[in-house]
């Protein structure tokens, strides 16, 4: 079954070529004892190794069950190891760190075995050598006699056809070398056994025959088989390792060096940290900058007027350097004695814009999505009726302190009220006649605006119920004004309008709310006052319209309340004229229109919006929008963004640094574990499965780096987030994206995984013979 075809061998190292076997022919038969005799040095070894698959011979030809062997690739051989033969060494060779059962299990596991069928025979074995009760000890808690058992029985748990034992007793006492002696004599009844031993007394009383060497060559062999031609078909399965098997193996060996591993992992984990804390840091930043845009796009909406004051850009610019610190220039700060008169800094042009039908039917086509609320105002004069007593008085109102606040697009969502305003009493405004009082972020309201309102402008404070619910009255311009004689008139006397006020057609308006501003809205948007909603006074105006006074002064060339001429001529007079029709609500267009972004992304599409309406319109035709926002915080983004990089960038130099450490950690590895490689090897692993060994160790200690590394930071983000507190008043800045926690976890694997890669790649490369011989 098994023959030797002048077989040849040498090892060259350097220079020098040492000669280990000399043509050897031996044939063997299929179950019988051979034992191999010879001086230390005479190739006994080598021989073996030779026939085991574990070295590969120069020339000659091994033939295995009639099949050559030349053509055998690694992977058969590999196969070969695994399915055909059983080592037993002189130094026992089993995996320090696996349980008895667990190394004996290991031939089986390499060859895709189930767990059930190997435990199995791992018991079956064990049972054969004696060794039942001490599955679960480690081998360094067994005897020498034990240890080599145990190696036995690994050796049988295959199945193998072969069993080479090189010096199996060269470490045990007679007594126990004896009791080893019986045991292989036993199983040689149904197997090959070749035994190298250089103890002849124990050879001639156990083998059934002898072979001596001497110099690489046979010079004797008890028992010859004469060769004889058999042409069985010789089949070997495939071994594999799972990737499984080879996180276990890495588990339990990673289990022995607690420490170190955990000093590596801490070590590696380092660099994770310090990326996890700095994502976390100016993710929170992020976020506070994101807070103080949308706060400053809530107080500097996109303004668009009917004239525009355009300041020059670069005025604007140079603003902004100023304010952020950025301008620098040779000419500051002279040291003269003369002072230089120059030009007026800002040269204000002014852009009279048009606001056509086509330009509001473009305004209302931005996407309602974009904008937290857009307001309109109108210079419509709103007659105002507050009651005290007996008596009603108009109340002056002006844009300041009675305005519309902005209305929302959007179906879902805050309304921009419910965005930038707390209530304090009342709701939110709901209805179309609900006022609300805003007050800012001392509850102050200026006295003049009380007064103006008819509420107790004296006193020391007004309590919230004395205010909600205050009802307040439109009188719509055809009751409003009588008309006498080409002249309009109030109608009624002006120090008493009760009768005005208390008619059916008046509309009724009650204060339904009193709204501060959050508190990260930082300036307040208005200042403090009533605000309607803008349908309120849509409908109003459309109402005033064609009322009897806006029809007369339309066609009128005098001014139809005081009976003063325009001349229609002058620009001055046409403009005083507009004035008048745009106070009494003759038109519709609004004289402001103030849109207030969601955010920067949506400020940029509404401004790509606006933008596109100018497109290939007549300078005259244009219309130009004022966006005082974009210049005060344009640079506070992007210098975020470089210091997140640098800092960054710093963080990464200690992840290379960690990556070279697990190197090293796993070359370290590699070298303590390279017996283990040379069993795994003689076991019948593939290098691909040596590989995988060491990609498993480092994976763990990758998973254990990155985990730890997120726990870590996420425990430090506390202090720093009271730090940031006590320093800032910034509340829970640093916050880590649990994405970005798992994309760290992720880096920490790959990188660990990519530093342990050469390291890996050796220990597949190490020549088992060579690795078995390791100390
Ligand atoms: P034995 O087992 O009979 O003591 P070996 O088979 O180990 O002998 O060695 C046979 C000869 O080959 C010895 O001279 C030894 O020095 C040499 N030899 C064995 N392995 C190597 C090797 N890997 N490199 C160089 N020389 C080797
Ligand atoms: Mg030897």
């Amino acid at each position: 079954m098994l023959s030797l075809r002048n077989i040849e061998k040498s090892y060259t190292t350097g220079a020098f070529t040492q000669v280990a076997l000399t043509g050897i022919n031996l044939s063997f038969r299929e179950n019988e004892f051979v034992a191999i005799l010879g001086a230390s040095g005479s190739g006994k070894t080598t021989f073996l190794n030779i026939i085991g698959g574990l070295d590969r011979y120069d020339s000659g030809d091994l033939i295995i069950n009639g099949k050559s062997t030349k053509e055998f690739s690694d992977l058969d051989w590999d196969a070969y190891r695994n399915n055909s033969v059983g080592f037993i060494f002189q130094s026992y060779n089993l995996i320090p760190h696996l349980s008895i059962i667990d190394n004996v299990e290991m031939g089986m596991t390499l060859s895709g075995i189930t767990a059930r069928a190997k435990r199995n025979k791992a018991l079956t074995v064990l049972e054969r050598v004696g060794l039942k009760e001490h599955i679960h000890k480690k081998p360094n808690q067994l005897s020498g006699g034990q240890m080599q058992r145990v190696a036995i029985a690994r050796a049988l748990a295959n199945d193998p056809d072969i069993i080479l034992a090189d010096e199996p007793t060269g470490a045990l006492d007679s007594v126990t070398s004896r009791q080893i002696m019986d045991l292989i004599m036993e199983i040689s009844k149904d197997k090959l056994v070749i035994m190298v031993t250089h103890n002849s007394e124990l050879a001639h009383t156990y083998a059934s025959r002898i072979v001596e060497f001497r110099d690489g060559e046979v010079i004797a062999d008890s028992n010859p088989l004469e060769e004889k031609e058999i042409n069985a078909e010789y089949s070997l399965k495939k071994t594999k390792m799972s990737f499984f098997t080879a996180l276990k193996l890495s588990a339990t060996n990673i289990k022995t060096k607690k420490g170190r591993t955990f000093l590596t992992a801490f070590a590696s984990s380092i660099g994770i940290i310090g990326i996890a804390l700095i994502l976390s840091l100016s993710n929170g930043f992020d976020k506070q900058i994101k807070n103080f845009e949308a706060g400053t796009l809530s107080t500097f909406p996109i303004m668009i007027t009917q004239t525009t004051a355009e300041i020059d850009p670069e005025v604007l610019k140079q603003q902004r350097n100023d304010m952020l610190g950025l301008s620098k220039d040779e000419d500051d700060y002279p040291n003269v004695n003369v002072i230089y008169p120059k030009e007026p800094m800002s040269e204000k042009i002014t852009h009279t814009n048009i606001f056509t039908d086509e330009y509001i039917e473009h305004i209302e086509a931005i996407d309602p999505k974009l904008i937290a609320g857009i307001s309109y105002t109108r210079m419509l004069n709103i007659n105002l009726l507050k009651r005290q007593g007996d008596t009603a008085n108009l109340v002056k109102t002006n844009p300041m302190n009675f305005r519309s606040f902005p209305k929302t697009l959007a179906p879902k969502g805050p309304s921009f009220l419910e965005r930038n305003y707390d209530v304090l009493a009342g709701t939110y405004p709901k209805e179309v006649n609900d006022l609300v009082l805003i007050v800012d972020k001392k509850n102050g309201v200026e006295r003049n605006v009380l007064q103006a309102f008819g509420l107790d402008y004296k006193s020391e404070s007004i309590a919230f119920r004395d205010i909600l619910g205050y009802e307040l009255r439109v009188v719509l311009n055809n009751d409003y004004y009588k008309e006498e004689g080409a002249l309009f008139t109030i109608n009624g006397d002006p120090s008493n309008l009760i009768d005005l006020y208390n008619k059916e057609s008046t509309i009724k308006l009650k204060v339904a709310g009193i709204l501060r501003p959050k508190r990260e809205v930082k300036v307040s948007i208005f200042p403090p006052g009533f605000a309607y909603s803008d349908e309120l006074v849509e409908m109003i105006q459309k109402d005033a319209e064609n009322s009897e006074i806006v029809l007369m002064q339309l066609v009128s060339d005098y001014n139809v309340l005081t009976g003063e001429p325009f001349d229609i001529t002058s620009p001055e007079d046409l403009s005083s004229k507009t004035m008048l029709l745009s106070n009494l609500g003759a038109y519709k267009t609004p004289y402001m229109i103030s849109i207030f972004p969601l955010d920067f992304d949506a400020k940029d599409q509404i401004l790509a919006h606006l933008d596109k309406y100018n497109v290939g319109k007549a300078e005259e035709d244009q219309v130009i929008y004022t966006d005082l926002a974009g210049t005060v915080t344009e640079m506070s983004g992007s210098i975020m963004n470089a210091i997140t990089l640098v800092l960054i960038a710093f963080a990464a130099i200690s992840l290379i640094v960690s990556l070279i450490m697990v190197g090293i950690i796993t070359y370290i590895s590699v070298l303590e574990r390279t017996r283990e490689i040379g069993v795994l090897r003689a076991l019948g692993a593939r290098k691909k499965d040596i590989t995988r060994v060491f990609n498993a160790e480092t994976f763990i200690i990758g998973l254990c780096s990155g985990i730890l590394g997120i726990f870590i930071a996420w425990l430090l983000i506390f202090p720093i987030n009271n730090f940031i507190e006590i320093k800032t008043d910034l509340t829970n800045v640093a916050q880590l994206n649990p994405l970005h926690a798992l994309g760290l976890i992720l880096l920490s694997l790959l990188l660990t995984i990519l530093g342990g890669t050469i390291p890996a790649k050796m220990a597949a490369g190490k020549d088992p013979v060579e690795a078995l011989r390791a100390e």
